[in-house]
Protein backbone atom coordinates (compact mmCIF):
# COMPACT_ATOMS: atom_id res chain seq x y z
CA UNK A 1 0.00 0.00 0.00
CA UNK A 2 1.48 3.61 -0.53
CA UNK A 3 0.44 6.19 1.21
CA UNK A 4 1.05 10.34 -0.17
CA UNK A 5 1.90 13.54 2.12
CA UNK A 6 3.34 16.79 1.19
CA UNK A 7 5.91 16.95 3.70
CA UNK A 8 7.45 13.83 5.93
CA UNK A 9 9.40 14.53 8.76
CA UNK A 10 11.77 12.21 9.46
CA UNK A 11 12.53 12.60 13.76
CA UNK A 12 9.83 14.09 16.32
CA UNK A 13 12.21 16.11 18.89
CA UNK A 14 11.43 19.29 19.83
CA UNK A 15 12.53 20.55 16.44
CA UNK A 16 10.59 17.94 14.30
CA UNK A 17 7.64 18.13 15.79
CA UNK A 18 7.40 22.14 15.94
CA UNK A 19 7.98 22.03 11.80
CA UNK A 20 5.25 19.25 11.67
CA UNK A 21 3.05 21.18 13.78
CA UNK A 22 3.81 24.67 12.14
CA UNK A 23 3.33 22.84 8.19
CA UNK A 24 0.25 21.31 9.74
CA UNK A 25 -1.08 24.36 10.70
CA UNK A 26 -0.67 26.24 7.14
CA UNK A 27 -2.70 23.11 5.61
CA UNK A 28 -0.30 20.66 4.66
CA UNK A 29 -0.44 17.25 4.80
CA UNK A 30 1.87 15.60 7.11
CA UNK A 31 3.35 12.46 8.11
CA UNK A 32 5.96 12.69 11.31
CA UNK A 33 8.10 9.74 11.85
CA UNK A 34 9.70 9.13 14.78
CA UNK A 35 11.81 5.67 15.14
CA UNK A 36 11.17 6.11 19.71
CA UNK A 37 8.13 6.04 21.41
CA UNK A 38 5.34 8.76 21.29
CA UNK A 39 5.90 10.90 24.79
CA UNK A 40 3.54 9.91 27.71
CA UNK A 41 2.04 12.21 29.81
CA UNK A 42 4.40 12.92 32.49
CA UNK A 43 3.14 13.89 36.41
CA UNK A 44 4.87 17.15 37.85
CA UNK A 45 8.22 14.95 39.34
CA UNK A 46 8.25 15.00 43.50
CA UNK A 47 11.63 14.60 43.86
CA UNK A 48 14.62 15.94 41.23
CA UNK A 49 15.20 12.23 40.70
CA UNK A 50 11.86 12.38 39.06
CA UNK A 51 12.74 15.29 36.63
CA UNK A 52 13.87 14.88 33.15
CA UNK A 53 17.70 15.22 33.27
CA UNK A 54 17.69 16.18 29.54
CA UNK A 55 16.76 20.15 30.15
CA UNK A 56 17.00 23.24 27.57
CA UNK A 57 17.53 26.91 28.63
CA UNK A 58 14.92 28.51 25.92
CA UNK A 59 15.35 32.27 24.90
CA UNK A 60 12.80 34.73 24.21
CA UNK A 61 12.72 33.70 20.55
CA UNK A 62 11.69 30.10 20.99
CA UNK A 63 9.16 31.43 23.43
CA UNK A 64 7.58 33.47 20.71
CA UNK A 65 7.85 30.29 18.37
CA UNK A 66 6.42 28.06 20.93
CA UNK A 67 3.51 30.42 21.37
CA UNK A 68 2.62 31.08 17.75
CA UNK A 69 2.35 27.64 17.43
CA UNK A 70 -0.20 27.69 20.21
CA UNK A 71 1.68 25.10 22.90
CA UNK A 72 3.16 27.50 24.97
CA UNK A 73 -0.23 27.58 27.54
CA UNK A 74 0.99 23.45 27.96
CA UNK A 75 4.41 24.36 28.74
CA UNK A 76 4.04 27.50 30.81
CA UNK A 77 3.17 25.39 34.05
CA UNK A 78 6.55 23.59 33.75
CA UNK A 79 8.85 26.58 32.26
CA UNK A 80 10.52 28.37 35.42
CA UNK A 81 11.87 31.61 34.03
CA UNK A 82 15.54 32.92 34.70
CA UNK A 83 15.80 36.89 35.39
CA UNK A 84 19.95 36.72 35.79
CA UNK A 85 23.07 35.67 34.26
CA UNK A 86 25.96 35.44 36.50
CA UNK A 87 29.24 33.97 34.94
CA UNK A 88 32.24 34.23 36.83
CA UNK A 89 36.08 32.46 36.19
CA UNK A 90 37.83 33.91 39.49
CA UNK A 91 38.46 32.27 42.99
CA UNK A 92 35.09 33.72 43.99
CA UNK A 93 31.64 34.12 42.68
CA UNK A 94 31.70 37.79 42.99
CA UNK A 95 35.77 37.75 41.00
CA UNK A 96 36.17 38.13 37.57
CA UNK A 97 32.49 38.02 37.26
CA UNK A 98 29.80 39.23 34.85
CA UNK A 99 26.31 39.44 35.84
CA UNK A 100 23.33 39.66 32.95
CA UNK A 101 20.08 41.53 34.02
CA UNK A 102 16.56 41.21 31.61
CA UNK A 103 15.97 44.49 33.34
CA UNK A 104 18.69 46.01 31.69
CA UNK A 105 17.23 44.85 27.98
CA UNK A 106 13.62 45.96 29.25
CA UNK A 107 12.77 42.16 29.23
CA UNK A 108 10.79 40.43 31.98
CA UNK A 109 12.93 37.57 31.39
CA UNK A 110 16.02 36.26 29.69
CA UNK A 111 13.94 32.80 28.85
CA UNK A 112 13.08 29.94 30.60
CA UNK A 113 14.04 26.54 31.82
CA UNK A 114 12.23 23.42 30.42
CA UNK A 115 12.92 19.85 30.85
CA UNK A 116 13.43 18.79 26.82
CA UNK A 117 9.97 15.56 27.66
CA UNK A 118 7.55 18.43 28.51
CA UNK A 119 8.38 20.45 25.39
CA UNK A 120 8.13 17.36 23.19
CA UNK A 121 5.48 15.88 25.23
CA UNK A 122 3.03 19.84 24.28
CA UNK A 123 4.12 19.46 20.76
CA UNK A 124 3.15 15.69 19.81
CA UNK A 125 -0.23 16.19 21.61
CA UNK A 126 -1.17 19.14 19.46
CA UNK A 127 0.34 17.56 16.73
CA UNK A 128 -2.56 14.37 17.54
CA UNK A 129 -5.35 16.62 17.19
CA UNK A 130 -4.53 17.89 13.82
CA UNK A 131 -6.82 15.88 11.28
CA UNK A 132 -4.03 16.50 8.38
CA UNK A 133 -1.14 14.57 10.62
CA UNK A 134 -0.10 11.04 10.61
CA UNK A 135 2.01 10.63 13.81
CA UNK A 136 3.95 7.39 13.29
CA UNK A 137 5.99 6.63 16.76
CA UNK A 138 8.53 3.37 17.47
CA UNK A 139 8.30 3.54 12.98
CA UNK A 140 12.26 2.95 10.82
CA UNK A 141 12.23 4.14 7.63
CA UNK A 142 13.79 0.82 5.57
CA UNK A 143 14.92 2.47 2.73
CA UNK A 144 14.96 6.07 0.60
CA UNK A 145 15.32 7.14 -3.04
CA UNK A 146 15.14 10.98 -3.81
CA UNK A 147 13.92 12.13 -7.09
CA UNK A 148 13.11 15.63 -8.74
CA UNK A 149 9.44 15.29 -7.98
CA UNK A 150 9.79 13.99 -4.05
CA UNK A 151 10.79 10.96 -2.25
CA UNK A 152 9.68 7.58 -1.71
CA UNK A 153 10.34 6.32 1.80
CA UNK A 154 9.82 2.37 2.55
CA UNK A 155 8.70 2.09 6.09
CA UNK A 156 8.23 -1.06 8.16
CA UNK A 157 4.78 -2.61 6.41
CA UNK A 158 3.96 0.49 3.47
CA UNK A 159 5.47 2.82 1.46
CA UNK A 160 5.34 6.32 1.49
CA UNK A 161 5.29 8.97 -1.18
CA UNK A 162 6.48 12.57 -0.03
CA UNK A 163 6.97 16.03 -1.98
CA UNK A 164 9.19 17.04 0.61
CA UNK A 165 11.22 15.48 3.39
CA UNK A 166 12.52 17.08 6.28
CA UNK A 167 15.33 15.45 8.39
CA UNK A 168 15.33 16.43 11.81
CA UNK A 169 16.42 13.28 13.27
CA UNK A 170 19.23 14.33 15.42
CA UNK A 171 23.13 14.66 15.83
CA UNK A 172 23.36 11.25 14.21
CA UNK A 173 20.68 11.69 11.33
CA UNK A 174 20.21 8.68 8.90
CA UNK A 175 19.24 11.41 6.39
CA UNK A 176 21.78 13.17 6.07
CA UNK A 177 24.55 9.84 6.12
CA UNK A 178 22.01 7.99 3.73
CA UNK A 179 22.30 10.72 1.52
CA UNK A 180 25.87 11.18 2.30
CA UNK A 181 25.93 15.10 2.94
CA UNK A 182 29.24 16.18 3.41
CA UNK A 183 29.70 17.86 6.72
CA UNK A 184 32.29 19.55 8.53
CA UNK A 185 32.76 18.45 12.10
CA UNK A 186 35.17 18.63 15.61
CA UNK A 187 35.49 17.33 18.43
CA UNK A 188 35.44 20.15 21.40
CA UNK A 189 38.15 19.44 24.34
CA UNK A 190 34.82 18.53 26.38
CA UNK A 191 32.42 15.86 27.81
CA UNK A 192 29.20 17.29 28.98
CA UNK A 193 27.81 15.79 32.12
CA UNK A 194 24.13 16.88 33.32
CA UNK A 195 22.03 15.58 36.24
CA UNK A 196 19.25 17.61 38.31
CA UNK A 197 20.24 19.41 41.74
CA UNK A 198 18.77 20.17 45.16
CA UNK A 199 21.19 22.12 46.41
CA UNK A 200 20.86 24.25 50.02
CA UNK A 201 19.54 27.78 48.74
CA UNK A 202 17.04 28.79 46.23
CA UNK A 203 18.75 29.78 42.42
CA UNK A 204 17.22 33.33 42.93
CA UNK A 205 15.94 32.82 39.01
CA UNK A 206 19.47 32.90 38.15
CA UNK A 207 21.29 31.03 35.66
CA UNK A 208 24.93 30.07 37.05
CA UNK A 209 28.04 29.75 35.39
CA UNK A 210 31.70 29.42 36.44
CA UNK A 211 34.63 28.54 34.22
CA UNK A 212 36.99 26.73 35.74
CA UNK A 213 40.06 25.39 33.91
CA UNK A 214 38.83 22.29 33.16
CA UNK A 215 35.88 23.77 30.81
CA UNK A 216 32.16 25.42 32.07
CA UNK A 217 30.12 24.55 35.06
CA UNK A 218 26.49 25.84 34.54
CA UNK A 219 23.28 25.76 37.20
CA UNK A 220 20.28 26.59 36.00
CA UNK A 221 16.68 27.25 37.34
CA UNK A 222 14.86 24.13 37.52
CA UNK A 223 11.94 24.85 40.12
CA UNK A 224 9.86 26.86 41.58
CA UNK A 225 8.11 28.11 45.30
CA UNK A 226 8.95 25.02 47.59
CA UNK A 227 11.43 24.03 44.52
CA UNK A 228 13.18 27.00 43.93
CA UNK A 229 16.47 25.14 45.20
CA UNK A 230 16.48 22.58 42.48
CA UNK A 231 18.53 23.36 39.53
CA UNK A 232 19.70 21.57 36.64
CA UNK A 233 23.20 20.98 35.95
CA UNK A 234 25.13 21.32 33.21
CA UNK A 235 28.65 20.45 33.66
CA UNK A 236 31.03 20.44 30.84
CA UNK A 237 34.90 19.22 31.28
CA UNK A 238 37.67 16.92 29.69
CA UNK A 239 36.54 13.60 28.80
CA UNK A 240 38.80 12.64 32.21
CA UNK A 241 37.40 14.45 34.94
CA UNK A 242 33.54 14.07 33.33
CA UNK A 243 34.61 9.97 33.67
CA UNK A 244 35.97 10.29 37.13
CA UNK A 245 32.98 12.44 38.11
CA UNK A 246 30.26 9.71 36.21
CA UNK A 247 32.05 7.00 38.48
CA UNK A 248 31.60 9.05 41.76
CA UNK A 249 29.15 7.58 44.56
CA UNK A 250 26.36 10.04 45.47
CA UNK A 251 27.98 12.06 48.22
CA UNK A 252 31.40 12.32 46.78
CA UNK A 253 29.29 13.90 43.48
CA UNK A 254 27.59 15.83 45.80
CA UNK A 255 31.06 17.32 47.56
CA UNK A 256 32.82 17.90 44.34
CA UNK A 257 30.01 19.57 42.69
CA UNK A 258 29.66 22.25 46.00
CA UNK A 259 33.34 22.94 45.50
CA UNK A 260 33.43 23.39 41.90
CA UNK A 261 30.59 25.92 42.12
CA UNK A 262 32.33 27.76 45.01
CA UNK A 263 29.13 27.34 47.45
CA UNK A 264 27.49 30.07 45.34
CA UNK A 265 23.76 28.32 46.00
CA UNK A 266 25.06 26.51 49.26
CA UNK A 267 25.98 22.87 49.42
CA UNK A 268 24.34 20.25 47.17
CA UNK A 269 22.31 18.15 48.69
CA UNK A 270 20.63 15.56 46.70
CA UNK A 271 21.15 14.65 42.89
CA UNK A 272 19.19 12.41 40.21
CA UNK A 273 20.58 10.13 37.50
CA UNK A 274 23.48 11.34 35.67
CA UNK A 275 23.87 11.26 32.23
CA UNK A 276 27.42 12.42 30.25
CA UNK A 277 27.68 13.13 26.78
CA UNK A 278 31.00 13.70 24.05
CA UNK A 279 30.34 17.59 22.38
CA UNK A 280 31.39 17.73 18.92
CA UNK A 281 30.69 20.65 16.64
CA UNK A 282 28.95 19.43 12.96
CA UNK A 283 27.79 21.48 10.57
CA UNK A 284 26.75 20.30 7.08
CA UNK A 285 28.08 21.90 4.03
CA UNK A 286 24.32 22.28 2.44
CA UNK A 287 20.50 22.94 4.19
CA UNK A 288 17.97 22.15 1.34
CA UNK A 289 18.71 20.02 -1.65
CA UNK A 290 15.77 18.85 -4.06
CA UNK A 291 13.09 17.94 -2.09
CA UNK A 292 14.85 17.45 0.94
CA UNK A 293 15.96 19.89 3.84
CA UNK A 294 18.08 19.24 7.29
CA UNK A 295 16.98 21.15 10.30
CA UNK A 296 18.11 21.00 14.06
CA UNK A 297 21.18 19.14 15.03
CA UNK A 298 20.44 16.59 12.02
CA UNK A 299 21.93 20.03 9.94
CA UNK A 300 24.77 21.57 13.03
CA UNK A 301 25.23 20.75 16.69
CA UNK A 302 27.04 22.63 19.05
CA UNK A 303 28.78 23.58 22.49
CA UNK A 304 26.24 23.49 25.22
CA UNK A 305 28.12 26.26 27.41
CA UNK A 306 25.64 28.84 26.22
CA UNK A 307 22.41 26.88 25.44
CA UNK A 308 21.87 27.60 22.15
CA UNK A 309 21.60 24.29 20.48
CA UNK A 310 17.78 24.09 19.97
CA UNK A 311 17.21 27.41 19.94
CA UNK A 312 19.28 27.54 16.45
CA UNK A 313 17.02 24.54 15.49
CA UNK A 314 13.90 26.51 16.19
CA UNK A 315 15.27 29.49 14.27
CA UNK A 316 15.71 26.58 11.40
CA UNK A 317 11.87 25.80 11.85
CA UNK A 318 10.84 29.64 12.27
CA UNK A 319 12.60 30.33 9.13
CA UNK A 320 11.61 27.34 7.08
CA UNK A 321 7.50 27.89 7.93
CA UNK A 322 8.28 31.26 6.20
CA UNK A 323 9.48 29.46 3.01
CA UNK A 324 6.53 26.80 3.20
CA UNK A 325 4.03 29.72 4.17
CA UNK A 326 5.93 31.07 0.34
CA UNK A 327 5.35 28.04 -1.24
CA UNK A 328 1.76 27.62 -0.66
CA UNK A 329 0.82 31.09 -1.34
CA UNK A 330 2.86 31.21 -4.24
CA UNK A 331 1.62 28.11 -6.02
CA UNK A 332 5.20 26.53 -5.90
CA UNK A 333 6.47 23.02 -5.20
CA UNK A 334 8.66 22.70 -2.05
CA UNK A 335 11.83 21.42 -4.04
CA UNK A 336 11.95 24.38 -6.19
CA UNK A 337 15.64 25.57 -5.23
CA UNK A 338 14.92 29.47 -5.33
CA UNK A 339 12.77 28.69 -1.86
CA UNK A 340 15.61 27.69 -0.10
CA UNK A 341 18.44 29.85 -1.39
CA UNK A 342 17.72 32.47 1.28
CA UNK A 343 17.08 30.59 3.57
CA UNK A 344 20.27 28.64 3.54
CA UNK A 345 22.41 32.20 3.03
CA UNK A 346 20.52 33.29 6.58
CA UNK A 347 20.81 30.22 8.69
CA UNK A 348 24.62 29.75 7.54
CA UNK A 349 25.19 33.41 8.40
CA UNK A 350 23.35 32.47 12.25
CA UNK A 351 24.56 29.29 12.96
CA UNK A 352 28.10 29.95 11.71
CA UNK A 353 28.30 33.20 14.22
CA UNK A 354 26.99 31.18 16.56
CA UNK A 355 28.87 28.22 16.67
CA UNK A 356 32.44 30.75 16.37
CA UNK A 357 30.95 32.21 19.70
CA UNK A 358 31.11 28.73 21.31
CA UNK A 359 34.02 27.63 19.84
CA UNK A 360 36.15 31.13 21.05
CA UNK A 361 34.90 30.62 24.57
CA UNK A 362 35.55 26.95 24.90
CA UNK A 363 39.04 27.67 23.74
CA UNK A 364 39.70 30.83 25.07
CA UNK A 365 38.67 29.78 28.55
CA UNK A 366 40.06 26.50 28.41
CA UNK A 367 43.71 27.36 27.29
CA UNK A 368 45.97 27.40 29.99
CA UNK A 369 48.46 30.16 29.03
CA UNK A 370 49.99 32.22 31.73
CA UNK A 371 49.00 35.41 31.30
CA UNK A 372 45.80 34.83 29.50
CA UNK A 373 43.46 34.53 32.96
CA UNK A 374 44.47 38.45 33.43
CA UNK A 375 43.46 39.42 29.97
CA UNK A 376 40.29 37.24 30.59
CA UNK A 377 38.96 39.63 33.27
CA UNK A 378 40.12 42.33 31.86
CA UNK A 379 37.91 41.52 28.31
CA UNK A 380 35.18 40.55 31.10
CA UNK A 381 35.54 43.49 33.08
CA UNK A 382 34.95 45.76 30.11
CA UNK A 383 31.75 44.02 28.96
CA UNK A 384 30.38 44.40 32.42
CA UNK A 385 30.92 48.35 32.79
CA UNK A 386 30.14 49.25 29.04
CA UNK A 387 26.20 48.98 28.88
CA UNK A 388 26.09 49.28 25.30
CA UNK A 389 28.45 46.43 24.73
CA UNK A 390 26.49 44.05 27.13
CA UNK A 391 23.35 45.09 26.02
CA UNK A 392 24.48 43.93 22.40
CA UNK A 393 25.65 40.74 23.67
CA UNK A 394 22.34 39.95 26.06
CA UNK A 395 19.97 40.72 22.31
CA UNK A 396 21.99 38.40 20.13
CA UNK A 397 21.99 35.61 23.31
CA UNK A 398 18.15 36.39 23.28
CA UNK A 399 16.98 36.32 19.60
CA UNK A 400 15.48 39.81 20.50
CA UNK A 401 16.62 43.36 18.80
CA UNK A 402 18.19 46.16 20.96
CA UNK A 403 15.15 48.03 21.20
CA UNK A 404 13.89 45.43 23.52
CA UNK A 405 10.99 44.90 21.68
CA UNK A 406 9.59 41.89 20.31
CA UNK A 407 11.67 41.07 16.94
CA UNK A 408 9.27 41.27 14.25
CA UNK A 409 10.08 38.40 12.47
CA UNK A 410 9.15 35.70 15.68
CA UNK A 411 6.36 37.63 17.36
CA UNK A 412 3.40 35.80 18.07
CA UNK A 413 1.40 38.07 15.34
CA UNK A 414 3.96 38.68 13.11
CA UNK A 415 4.78 35.29 12.66
CA UNK A 416 1.39 34.04 11.66
CA UNK A 417 1.22 37.15 8.92
CA UNK A 418 4.73 36.32 7.76
CA UNK A 419 3.23 32.60 7.36
CA UNK A 420 0.12 33.39 5.91
CA UNK A 421 1.59 35.92 3.14
CA UNK A 422 4.29 35.41 0.35
CA UNK A 423 7.41 37.70 0.81
CA UNK A 424 9.20 37.72 -2.21
CA UNK A 425 11.71 35.44 -3.44
C1 LIG B 1 24.38 18.47 27.60
C2 LIG B 1 23.56 19.26 26.65
C3 LIG B 1 22.86 20.38 27.11
C4 LIG B 1 22.10 21.15 26.22
N1 LIG B 1 21.47 22.26 26.67
C5 LIG B 1 20.81 23.07 25.80
C6 LIG B 1 20.16 24.27 26.22
O1 LIG B 1 20.17 24.64 27.40
N2 LIG B 1 19.53 25.03 25.28
C7 LIG B 1 19.52 24.68 23.97
O2 LIG B 1 18.99 25.43 23.13
N3 LIG B 1 20.07 23.52 23.53
C8 LIG B 1 20.72 22.72 24.41
N4 LIG B 1 21.30 21.56 23.98
C9 LIG B 1 21.12 21.15 22.59
C10 LIG B 1 19.75 20.51 22.38
O3 LIG B 1 19.56 19.46 23.30
C11 LIG B 1 19.65 19.96 20.95
O4 LIG B 1 20.04 20.99 20.05
C12 LIG B 1 18.22 19.53 20.65
O5 LIG B 1 17.79 18.49 21.49
C13 LIG B 1 18.13 19.06 19.20
O6 LIG B 1 16.78 18.77 18.90
P1 LIG B 1 16.44 17.99 17.55
O7 LIG B 1 14.96 17.86 17.56
O8 LIG B 1 17.11 18.65 16.41
O9 LIG B 1 17.16 16.58 17.70
P2 LIG B 1 16.90 15.41 18.75
O10 LIG B 1 16.45 15.95 20.06
O11 LIG B 1 18.13 14.57 18.74
O12 LIG B 1 15.68 14.60 18.13
C14 LIG B 1 15.85 13.73 17.04
C15 LIG B 1 14.64 12.82 16.97
O13 LIG B 1 14.81 11.99 15.82
C16 LIG B 1 14.52 10.66 16.17
N5 LIG B 1 15.31 9.80 15.28
C17 LIG B 1 16.65 9.65 15.26
N6 LIG B 1 17.01 8.79 14.28
C18 LIG B 1 15.88 8.41 13.66
C19 LIG B 1 15.58 7.55 12.57
N7 LIG B 1 16.55 6.90 11.90
N8 LIG B 1 14.29 7.37 12.22
C20 LIG B 1 13.28 8.02 12.86
N9 LIG B 1 13.51 8.85 13.90
C21 LIG B 1 14.79 9.04 14.29
C22 LIG B 1 14.86 10.52 17.63
O14 LIG B 1 14.13 9.47 18.25
C23 LIG B 1 14.48 11.91 18.16
O15 LIG B 1 13.14 11.94 18.61
C24 LIG B 1 22.04 20.78 24.85
C25 LIG B 1 22.73 19.64 24.39
C26 LIG B 1 23.48 18.89 25.29
C27 LIG B 1 24.24 17.67 24.77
Amino acid sequence: MTQHADIAVLGGGMVGAALALGAARMGYEVVLIDAAPAPVHRPVARSVQEADPRVSALTRASDYLLRALEVWPAMQPHAVPYRHMHVWEGEAPDQGAIHFDAADVMQPDLGHILENSRVREALWSALSLCPNVDLRANCRVQAMTVADGGVTLTLDEQTLQAGFLVGADGARSWVRQTLNWPMDTRDYPHHALVANVRMEQAHRETAWQRFLPSGPLALLPLGQGDRANWVSIVWSAWPDTVERLMAQSDDTFLASLTEASQGVLGGALEAGPRQAFPLTWRHVRRYASGPVLLVGDAAHTIHPLAGQGVNLGFRDVIAALDVLANARALGLPLHEPRLWATYSRARRKDVTEVAAAMRFFSEVYGAQIPGLMPLRRLGVGLVHRFMPLKREVMCRALGVPESGAQSPAISNTACRSRWAAPSPL
